[in-house]
């Protein structure tokens, strides 16, 4: 890739192929997998994303809301597509687009069932979600009998699989409260088989709980999202992974000040020395948020790791640049390979999966296969 001149975020689709093929590896044969692209595909492009993951043989994909998947379907994806939290408002979308709602409460089966009726539709694919301790979305255990009341009587509807969610995945100090979330889908999935007279596909698992939970609670399927995009909440597996995207971004000026001058807005840096400073066209608009300001997080100029300094402002930033050889249109990672998003997060005391969906939609996204 040659040098950017402008702010970017570049997506790497070999390494996105390489994320896929190791987690494919952590999961057996016959073991689905679906790939979480929502939050346009966790802020980088869900339909470059999912254009490459069809072509590697991804089994299905999911979206949080049903306008992301319509879009998907617009950009032409034929993979099965999961809403996993679908609105009453968007239901007429939703068939229209054959797109599959996650069916979370009798409000939802009611209103899914009344609009799936209204429009001749049989066997229409939903996926059932029940709540094992996550307290978010999902049906509880005694609401079964009511769902498969409603299901069976005119089949509007087929359940394809049943699914749950964990709280705490990535935390093995929480690993007996992970089991008995497992002990408890399997109660809820056993007693649905039995009453619903067939056997739709049962998954659990996100990316920690495929690195963590493979053996107990693999199931039909997984759905991998930070994975994919080359995060593992863990040390061991990040260095396995390869972030998918690099935001990049140069030096639009430099400026020399004296002790005493100041950088930015309430001037929140003074220079105690003679400081030579850099100003980059990224900002809190591009989702480099205020709390990265003030020496608390690194960018890297020419493989050297500089403070950001100051207050970040809406399209721009300043960094201490002093005794780092660079020149204005030179270019600088905010986080990728060697910076990465997880360390750049923590530097915030927030994680990567806020940082990446953060990266607003005013960064170009540029594409690369190297
Ligand atoms: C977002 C999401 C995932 C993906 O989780 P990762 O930790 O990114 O792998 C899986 N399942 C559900 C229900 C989700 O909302």
């Amino acid at each position: 890739m040659p040098k950017t001149t402008e702010t970017v975020l570049e997506i790497n689709l070999k390494s996105l192929e390489h994320n896929y093929n190791y987690l494919r590896s952590k999961i057996n044969a016959s073991t689905k997998l679906l790939s979480v692209v929502k939050a346009f595909a966790y802020g980088s492009d869900a339909v470059k994303v999912a254009e490459k993951l069809e072509k590697l043989g991804v089994d299905y994909f999911a979206v949080a809301y049903a306008a992301e998947g319509v879009s998907l379907r617009k950009a032409g994806i034929k993979t099965p597509i999961l809403v996993l939290h679908p609105q009453v408002a968007n239901f007429d979308a939703l068939i229209k687009h054959n797109l599959e709602p996650s069916i979370y409460s009798k409000r939802i089966l009611d209103t899914f069932i009344e609009i799936a009726e209204k429009q001749d539709q049989k066997e229409y694919p939903v996926h059932l979600k029940f709540n094992t301790g996550l307290n978010r979305l999902g049906f509880n255990e005694s609401d079964i009998d009511y769902i498969v009341e409603q299901v069976q009587a005119d089949k509007p509807l087929k359940i394809t699989s049943i699914l749950s969610h964990l709280a705490a995945s990535e935390d093995l100090n929480e690993k007996d409260f992970t089991l008995n979330q497992i002990d408890a889908f399997k109660k809820i999935t056993s007693e649905i088989d039995k009453k619903l007279g067939y056997k739709p596909f049962k998954h659990l698992l996100n990316t920690s709980g495929i690195i963590n939970y493979a053996t107990e609670a693999q199931f039909d399927m997984v759905r991998t999202g930070i994975g994919m995009y080359g995060y593992g909440n863990d040390a061991i597996v990040d260095n396995e992974l390869k972030p998918i995207a690099t935001l990049k971004t140069i030096i639009s000026q430099i400026h020399t000040i004296e002790p005493n001058q100041s950088v930015g807005y309430n001037r929140a840096y003074v220079a105690t020395k003679k400081t030579v400073t850099a100003t980059l066209p990224i900002g809190h608009a591009d989702g480099i948020d205020r709390i990265y300001g003030n020496g608390k997080s690194y960018v890297l100029v020419n493989d050297k790791k500089v403070p950001i300094i100051g207050n970040v402002c809406m399209d721009m930033m300043m960094i201490n640049i002093t005794g780092i050889k660079c020149y204005e249109g030179d270019e600088v990672i905010v986080f990728g390979q060697d910076n990465s998003a997880e360390e750049l997060a923590i530097s915030a005391k927030t994680i990567s999966y806020e940082l990446l969906t953060g990266i607003s939609q005013r960064v170009k996204r540029v594409f690369t296969n190297g």
